[in-house]
């Protein structure tokens, strides 16, 4: 019930089926607030087909954003992050997502504020960081505000095959996820259905400087996606498996 925003990469039915029944279930539940879906062009008639079939009425809000998957480009914006729509290789048009958070406004130290008796000016340039003259001697912006936020950033590019194009889009991202969904020796396979292989990914990520790789969307071949890291770390060392329900903090 805390989702605002849902982003859907494309209308593979592994990637959609799930949405009718959980927007059921925030119905049930008797959610109020809006929702904002994003997804590739198709997905608004997608739900609406299903809730006309099924006599289903969105007793809330539902705002839809459809993304052009061959462009990237800010597709949506909110106070605290900006979301991109990365373009990948798939059998349906398909696009990742970039999300950056934004800087955060700069706050000053409460005991700096009565230590130094500072105005309504003073505390507009220090926050521009700017430095200003006290009767106690300069003031530097370093040593009244608190310490900068860094602001951070995530990817997800799933389902794709091996695309290269995307690196410059993902350079120096903090978390990114890629699905890999065979193990190099099914190459032509991957290949053929629009899919990464370990080292796919592990190459986008290794030629893109992230600092983190998430592997996901394994075949069924792999019930113990162990082999999938492995292979993966021989290229890109930082890497670990996706487990669906799991927070990964940034
Ligand atoms: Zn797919
Ligand atoms: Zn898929």
């Amino acid at each position: 019930m805390k989702i605002e925003t849902i982003f859907i990469s494309h209308l593979h039915g592994d990637h959609v089926y799930g949405l009718p029944g959980l927007v059921t279930s925030m119905i049930l539940l008797g959610r109020k607030e809006p929702l904002t879906i994003v997804g590739p062009k198709g997905i608004l008639k997608y739900m609406e087909q299903i809730a006309e079939s099924t006599f289903t009425h969105f007793n809330f809000p539902i705002y839809y954003i459809e993304t052009t998957p061959s462009l990237f480009q800010m597709i949506y914006e909110n106070d605290t992050f900006s979301a991109y729509s990365i373009p990948l290789s798939h059998k349906v048009p398909c696009n990742g997502y970039l999300f950056r958070e934004k800087d955060r406004p700069l706050n000053i130290r409460e005991e700096v504020i009565h230590e130094y008796q500072l105005s309504t000016e003073e505390i507009i340039a220090l926050k521009e960081e700017r430095s200003i003259q006290t009767k106690k001697g300069i003031l530097s912006p370093g040593e009244a505000l608190y310490i900068k936020h860094r602001a951070r950033s995530y990817a997800y590019c799933s389902d794709t095959s091996f695309r290269p194009e995307i690196i410059p889009m993902l350079k120096g991202v903090d978390v990114l996820y890629h699905e890999a969904t065979y193990l190099d020796e099914y190459k032509e396979k991957a290949i053929q259905r629009g899919h990464s292989t370990t080292c796919d990914a592990a190459t986008i990520a290794k030629e893109s400087g992230v600092r983190k790789l998430l592997l996901g969307h394994p075949s069924s071949k792999y019930p113990d996606v162990d082999i999938l890291v492995q292979e993966a770390k021989t290229i890109f060392e930082a890497t670990e498996f996706a487990v669906e329900g799991h927070t990964y903090i940034i």
